[in-house]
Parts: structure tokens; C-alpha cells; sequence
């Protein structure tokens, strides 16, 4: 008896999913790409909310459990990116050092039943293709079998061409995971950034549960580019909103609440996923946490940014 009625609170104070809980990960299940919708279990389409990390070695002090146990309790997330650095003096020199990163991360969304995106965040990718093989056939081995995990495998391509560059290396990486994982989404990024969505859904990879990076920062990035979007989805492609910022591109600037609304209530309408740029306390208006932000979460409102403070909100909101 005493065991019974101790053990929920045991659990919730360590951060465990409790058996039953209505987590999203327990609501949706595995998720997978049905006629150009990311569909839960249950075959509806499934919009989820959260926040990036920053790139992973510039501020590894919010790769913890106990920061992504804030994010899904308090800020009620359904998904986290983590940032996988790459270079410089990210994953190629220092794979130990980023990959435990990774697994604080995952693990701590895995026992809170949210889902986490493992980003290589990198802009040359294609150059280091046999690395990020062997980071996410690593990755697909501990956490394929996992419902929560999606796999990103190419942050932000830059000006290099689909067709020729990135569709070839994407080909590759997915058939590596696919090796091991038959199932878990896989997120491609596309060219300028992630923006030319419509490129790339015009020449599509081949496969099960492949989705598209659209990226957008809502300052900079407007009607246009959503009407990009339109037509990527218009033609049967899969989308994520895997990076997106309140701010400029550049990650500064002033916070856009007039455009930001505009990208929401869009994403609502296409019931899209995202996750805001970023978790940092870095001096850049797109950070959510003020300078010296305690790592482990229990942010207060005088801990956040103006945007910050703007996105939590956003996310509490969204639901799941
Ligand atoms: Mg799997």
C-alpha cells in the first residue's frame, strides 16, 4: 500500500512518463508520412511545438536531463531539437564529447514521452558524408526501435544544388539508417537554408517517412516563401518547420510578432511541426534564455527573453 501510493510521485519527481500518462508520445505513437501529412498511429495528421537547442558545442550547458524535463512540463513541448554541432569543433573532432550530448538529450525526451529531432547542424554536410553515416547509423542502432526520435540529416545546405549535391547525399544517409531503422521519420534539409522546399519536392528521394526541412525566420522570411511551401506540399511532399526564429535571419534583430503570426496561423492551417531558434543565452534577440539563465531550467518570466518569454507562450498554446 505504502509503495503504491508513493511510486507516482517517485516517478514524477524523476522525471518518468508514468505507465498510462497522456503524453504525446503515448497519444501518436510512431509517427510516418501518409498522402504528404506526418500522421500519428492513429492516422491523423500530428502538429507539434517546442524548442531548439543551440548548436551543441557553443552551449552545451542545456544538453541535461533536467532542461528538457523544464521544457515538457513547463513549457508543455511536444518536441525538441537537439543541435548536433558538427564543426567547427563539434562532432568531427570531438564525436565523445558531442555524442553524449545527444544522448542526455534524447534520453531525458524519451522518459518524458516527447519527441526529439537529432539535427547534424551542419552546412556542409555533403562534405562530411561518411561521418554523418556513421553518427546516425550510431544513432539509429541505440534509438530506432524509439517512437521519439526523427532524424535530421542535414541542417542547412547552403548554396549547392539539389539534384547534383544534397538529393545524392541524402540518398545516401537515408539508405544507412534505413539499413537499421525501416521506419523513423528522416528530415532532409534543402537548398539556400532550407527554403527551397519546392526544389526538392520536385525531384523527391525515394523511400517511406521522408520529410522536408523548411526553414524560416519570420523578419526576413514571408508570404514568399511560404508560397515555396505551398507548392512543395502541393505536390505531395512532407514538410517540417525543424528551425524557425521570431527575429531576422541572422538570429538578431527586432522580435516580428506581425510576421511570426502570420507563419502560425499558417502552419496551424498545414498542421505542421516546429521548433523556435533557440534555447541560448547568448545576446542575440532570437535566444529565449537571458544571459547567465540557470542551465537546468525553472526559468521564471524575468529569465526569458522578449522572445523568450513570447515563444513560451506559443508553445503552452499549441496542444499536441
Ligand atoms: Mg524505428
Amino acid at each position: 500500500m505504502v509503495l503504491w501510493s508513493v511510486l507516482p510521485l517517485l516517478l514524477t519527481g524523476s522525471g518518468e512518463a508514468e505507465p498510462g500518462q497522456d503524453t504525446p508520445v503515448a497519444r501518436h505513437g510512431p509517427l510516418r508520412v501518409e498522402k504528404g501529412a506526418v500522421v500519428g498511429r492513429h492516422g491523423r495528421p500530428v502538429s507539434l511545438a517546442g524548442p531548439s537547442l543551440f548548436w551543441s558545442q557553443w552551449m552545451p550547458q542545456f544538453y541535461n536531463r533536467r532542461c528538457i524535463d523544464w521544457i515538457a512540463r513547463d513549457w508543455r513541448a511536444g518536441i525538441v531539437r537537439a543541435a548536433v554541432a558538427v564543426e567547427p569543433n563539434g562532432y568531427l573532432e570531438n564525436p565523445e564529447r558531442e555524442w553524449r550530448k545527444l544522448e542526455a538529450v534524447a534520453d531525458a525526451a524519451i522518459a518524458n514521452g516527447i519527441y526529439v529531432i537529432v539535427d547534424w547542424h551542419d552546412h556542409r554536410a555533403h562534405e562530411h558524408a561518411e561521418q554523418a553515416v556513421g553518427f546516425f547509423q550510431r544513432v539509429a542502432r541505440k534509438y530506432g526501435d524509439k517512437p521519439n526520435v526523427i532524424y535530421e540529416i542535414y541542417n542547412e545546405p547552403v548554396r549547392v544544388p539539389w539534384s547534383g549535391v544534397i538529393k545524392p547525399y541524402s540518398e545516401r544517409v537515408v539508405r544507412a539508417i534505413r539499413e537499421i531503422d525501416p521506419d523513423n521519420l528522416i528530415v532532409i534539409g534543402t537548398p539556400s537554408w532550407s527554403q527551397d522546399v519546392e526544389v526538392a519536392a520536385a525531384d523527391p528521394v525515394q523511400g517511406r517517412n521522408l520529410v522536408y526541412a523548411l526553414h524560416f525566420y519570420a523578419g526576413t522570411h514571408k508570404g514568399w516563401l511560404r508560397d515555396k511551401a505551398e507548392k512543395a506540399l502541393a505536390s505531395g511532399s512532407a514538410l517540417m518547420v525543424t528551425e524557425w526564429g521570431t527575429t531576422l535571419a541572422s538570429g538578431d534583430g527586432p522580435v516580428d510578432r506581425a510576421s511570426t503570426e502570420e507563419w502560425l496561423a499558417w502552419m496551424r492551417s498545414k498542421r505542421l511541426s516546429w521548433c523556435n531558434w533557440s534555447i541560448a543565452d547568448k545576446r542575440e534577440s532570437s535566444a529565449m534564455l537571458q544571459p547567465g539563465a540557470h542551465p537546468e531550467g525553472g526559468w521564471k518570466d524575468s529569465d526569458l527573453t522578449e522572445s523568450g518569454r513570447y515563444v513560451r507562450d506559443l508553445i503552452r498554446s499549441w496542444g499536441y
